[in-house]
C-alpha cells in the first residue's frame, strides 16, 4: 500500500521529525507569506548556512485523512532566543498541499518537520556571486545575501513579475545589484538571456539557481556556455515543476 510511503523512507533513513507550532503570520504581498514557527528542537539542531531548507510535512486531505506529505521549504531566520525559524512561501494559484495550507493556516496549527542538511559553501576565491531564480529562490537568495562576505560582489536576477514584487522581502547589501526579469516565453529564458547580457565570463564568478525546473535548465545552459562554469562552481535546483505535483 502506497499509503505515506515518503513517511515510511525517512523512518527507514532514520531521519527524525520535530513538531512546530505557528506562533505569527505576516503578508508581503497577497501571494507571498511568511509563516513564524515555534520549534525549540529544530533550533537547537540546526546549524545553519545559506539555502538551509527543511522537509515541512503537510496534510494531503485529498489523499485521505491524515495522510501527510513533505514539501521543501528554506529558512529565512532563525532565531535561538526565541526558539522560533520562519519560512517564506510562495501561495501560489494551482492547488498543492503546501501552498493550501499556507494559504489557510493560523497561529496554533502544529506540523512536523524534518532536516536533511546538505551544507553549500562558495569556493575560496569567489568575488562574484550570482544568484538566480524565481519567487520561490528568494528566500535562498536572501540567505545568501545575508552570509556573503562583503568584499564579494552580490548579483541577483530574479524573474518575477507580479506588479507588486517591490514589496517582498529583499536583504540589502552595499556590494550588489538586483535586477528583475520579465518573463517571455519559457520560463527562464528572458532570465538567462539577462545572465548573458549582463554579466561577463570572468575568474571568480560562483553563480547558484533555483526555481522551476524549465527555468533552472535555462539558467543552467547559460551558467556553462556564457560563463564557463565548471562544476565546482555553479549549483543549481528544482524548487516545483510547472504542471506537476511535487507527490
Ligand atoms: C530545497 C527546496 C527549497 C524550497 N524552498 C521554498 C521556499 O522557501 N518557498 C517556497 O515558496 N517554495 C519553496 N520550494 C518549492 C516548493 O517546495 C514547491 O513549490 C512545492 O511544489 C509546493 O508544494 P505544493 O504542495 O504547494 O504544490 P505541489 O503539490 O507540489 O504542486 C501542485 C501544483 O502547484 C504547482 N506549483 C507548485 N509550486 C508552485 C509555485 N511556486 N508557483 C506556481 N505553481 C506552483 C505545481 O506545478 C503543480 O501544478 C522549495 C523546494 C525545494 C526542493
Amino acid at each position: 500500500m502506497a499509503a505515506n510511503w515518503q513517511r515510511g523512507m525517512m523512518r527507514l533513513m532514520r531521519i527524525a521529525n520535530h513538531p512546530t507550532e505557528v506562533v505569527e503570520i505576516r503578508d508581503f504581498t497577497p501571494w507571498y507569506r511568511r509563516i513564524v514557527f515555534r520549534a525549540p528542537d529544530v533550533v537547537g539542531a540546526v546549524d545553519v548556512f545559506p539555502t538551509l531548507w527543511l522537509r515541512l510535512w503537510v496534510p494531503h486531505p485529498a489523499k485521505g485523512d491524515g495522510f501527510v506529505v513533505q514539501r521543501g521549504y528554506t529558512f529565512v531566520t532563525v532565531d535561538a532566543a526565541t526558539s522560533t525559524f520562519s519560512l517564506d512561501f510562495v501561495l501560489h494559484d494551482v492547488a498543492g498541499p503546501a501552498g493550501d495550507w499556507a494559504r489557510t493556516a493560523a497561529v496554533g496549527d502544529r506540523l512536523e518537520v524534518a532536516l536533511t542538511p546538505a551544507r553549500i559553501d562558495i569556493p575560496d576565491g569567489t568575488t562574484t556571486l550570482v544568484l538566480a531564480g524565481d519567487a520561490t529562490a528568494l528566500p535562498a537568495i536572501n540567505t545568501w545575501l545575508q552570509a556573503a562576505p562583503p568584499e564579494v560582489e552580490t548579483r541577483v536576477l530574479l524573474e518575477e513579475e507580479h506588479v507588486d514584487r517591490d514589496a517582498l522581502p529583499r536583504t540589502v547589501r552595499e556590494n550588489g545589484s538586483w535586477e528583475w526579469v520579465e518573463r517571455s516565453g519559457d520560463r527562464g529564458a528572458a532570465l538567462a538571456e539577462a545572465i548573458r547580457s549582463s554579466v561577463a565570463p570572468q575568474p571568480g564568478v560562483y553563480a547558484w539557481a533555483a526555481g522551476e525546473k524549465t527555468l533552472v535548465k535555462n539558467v543552467r545552459g547559460v551558467l556553462r556556455d556564457h560563463l564557463t562554469l565548471d562544476r565546482g562552481r555553479h549549483f543549481t535546483q528544482f524548487y516545483w515543476i510547472e504542471g506537476k505535483s511535487t507527490g
